[in-house]
This record gives C-alpha cells, structure tokens and sequence, in this order.
C-alpha cells in the first residue's frame, strides 16, 4: 500500500481539483493524506484571521475525514506564500512528515500566487526532503524523492485564459458524491465565494469542470493530472499503476483540451 499527500494552498482547493482521486485511493486501502500551506485565513470578510482559520482548517479536517484522511496545515499566511528559504523548509518538513511515495500538488500556472507558489515549494521541497543535511525539523530525511504531479488549475486555465493540457485523467464519475460531500464540508466559503468570486454555488461550480474535464476523456466526470518527470524525479508511473482503469489518457483530438 502506498501513502499519497495531496498538498495545496488553501482549505477546499484539494476538493476542488483532485478529491475524486483520493476518494478511489482510499476505498482501495492506501494511505491518504491532506495538507494546506495556509489556513486560508483571509478568505472572509465575516470573521477576523484567527476566527476564520480555525473555521476552516475544522471544515478541512472534516472533509479529509470523509475518506478517512487526515489533515493538517503548515501555517503559511494566507496570501503571503512565496518561493523562499523558510517556506520551502517548512514545506519540506511537512512532506517529511507524512513520508509519501507519491506527492499531488498544484499546478504552476493557476489564478492565485499561492497557488502557483505552493506549486514551486512543492516540487522543490520534494527534492530537498530526501538530502540529509537539509535541516527542517524533527522529521527524518526521505530515502528517496517521491513521485510528483500536478493537479489541473482552477478552471483549467492559466492567468492568461489558455487552457492548461492534462498528461492523463482520473474517471471520478463514481465517487462525484464524495467529493461534492467534501467540498460542502467548507460551508464557510459559499458566501464568500459568491461576493468575492462571483460564483454562486461553489459545488455546482466544482460539478461543471469536472464534467468539462470528463467530457475530453470520454467520461462523465474527470481529475486531470501531469506527471513532473524531470531530472531526478521518478518517471515511473506510480498514481496511474494505483488507479489501473480509472485512468484515462487523451484521445488525439482531446490532446489540446
Ligand atoms: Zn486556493
């Protein structure tokens, strides 16, 4: 059995873009577990910092718990992610912490800074868990750098509008009512969300990408997913071999959805 950390920046985006893909990961006995960068403490406009960090890291506990996962936040500012030394440590030690084989994080190109900071952190703490005298806290160093990938960006689109491919995707049709349970666990959000973002239901918003993501593999709801292959990362297909059928790779005339 493998372990799989899904690491994103705030509570709900792990719902939003890769949930499904847990959920088949944990009914099939592997170990999961979620991590937050921040609190996503700046996400209302009802509530103070601290009152809404505890809100939402209690709503991303719950949600995690639905597939028996468990959740924890690295305590990052909430818009104040950067690419930098003490970040990259505490990411780093968050990855030794729950000693992956394989690692899901953002995509690099994404509409908010910590998301595509995060992303950064991700790929790079992975390399510097496993060297030894990289100090970062009371966790042991990795034997090996974990398996990376990248989650589809909010929308599937970066900053410019330009859809973002997908190397493969996950059939979640199963398990959509698990994810969309998870996401309504961030009951907080639906109001924000609906005056800062414009979107009126968050689920129903989850709903359509999947099913904009599931319509280019053939199937009625989908996660997209690149595997990061480069120089030293593994390149064996680790969280395909876990899923077995319920990936789906892109048709021809999917290739640029
Ligand atoms: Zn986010």
């Amino acid at each position: 059995m493998a372990t799989i950390l899904a690491l994103h920046a705030h509570p709900d985006d792990i719902e939003e873009l890769c949930a499904g893909t847990l959920a088949r990961l944990a009914a099939a006995g592997h170990t999961v577990r979620l991590v937050t960068a921040t609190a996503g403490e700046c996400g209302s406009d009802a509530t103070d910092l601290a009152a809404t960090g505890a809100l939402r890291r209690a709503e991303a506990a719950q949600a995690a718990a639905l597939i028996g996962a468990e959740y924890a936040c690295a305590g990052l500012p909430d818009l104040g992610v950067f690419n930098c030394d003490a970040h990259r440590r505490t990411i780093t030690e968050m990855i030794r912490s729950a000693r992956p084989d394989i690692v899901i994080a953002p995509s690099p190109v994404d509409y908010h800074p910590d998301h595509e900071a995060v992303s950064v952190l991700a790929r790079d703490a992975c390399f510097a868990a496993s060297v030894p005298n990289y100090a970062t806290g009371p966790s042991a160093p990795l034997a090996a750098i974990p398996h990376l990938y990248f989650t589809d960006p909010i929308e599937g689109r970066d900053r410019d509008g330009r859809k973002v491919a997908a190397d493969f995707a996950v059939d979640v049709s199963e398990v959509m009512e698990t994810k969309r349970a998870m996401l309504a666990r961030h009951a907080s959000q639906s109001a924000w969300v609906a005056r800062q973002h414009g979107i009126a239901d968050s689920t129903d918003g989850m709903v359509r990408f999947a099913a904009w993501r599931g319509q280019a593999f053939g199937v009625a709801f989908a996660e997209g997913f690149r595997h990061y292959r480069h120089h030293p990362y593994p390149r064996a297909p680790l969280l395909q071999e876990l899923l077995g059928a319920a990936v789906r790779q892109p048709s021809p005339d999917a290739a640029a959805s």
